[in-house]
């Protein structure tokens, strides 16, 4: 990187080590130019992305409104708050790890489905019902067959 000093393109890393618990890298730097000397610190970027909503409008994501999309679908049904939580963290997880600013709502919709189509079958079709509003009868409908034929 640049010289905050003299703006030199070319700067020699003189030591580099773990800090923070190893959560980051401490480099020292040399300036081959003016000798200044100057630290950089390297943390990985593993922020949640802004929720781009259907009108356009940026808003931070909500774990809130997450899970309780999660306990409205899982309603009633025979699932533990454990298995609800590792979904969820996966999930942020997977968030995370798509590196992305900015993630459109649909995108989470579509990680909500996978997640409960994992968890419950019913609260699958709970959620695919009012998420997608029934856009993809034909899916749907296969869905109800599926549960019909194994029920849980
Ligand atoms: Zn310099």
């Amino acid at each position: 990187m640049h010289c905050p000093f003299c703006n030199e393109v070319d700067t020699k890393v003189i030591d580099s080590r773990l800090v923070a618990e190893g959560g980051q890298v401490r480099r020292r730097r040399e300036c081959q130019n003016c000798h200044e000397r100057f630290t950089t610190f390297e943390v990985a970027e593993l922020l949640l992305p802004k929720v781009i909503k259907q009108d356009g409008k940026r808003e931070p994501f909500n774990e809130d409104k997450l899970r309780s999309g999660f306990m409205r679908a899982l309603e009633k049904r025979p699932v533990s708050v454990e298995a609800v939580e590792a979904s969820i963290n996966q999930l942020k997880q997977n968030l995370m790890a798509m590196g992305e600013r900015e993630v459109k709502t649909r995108i989470i919709g579509e990680m909500v489905m996978e997640s409960l189509r994992k968890l419950d079958g019913v609260a699958y079709v709970r959620f695919a019902s009012v998420y997608r509003s029934f856009e993809d009868i034909s899916e749907f409908r296969q869905e109800i067959d599926r549960l019909e034929r194994n029920p849980e």
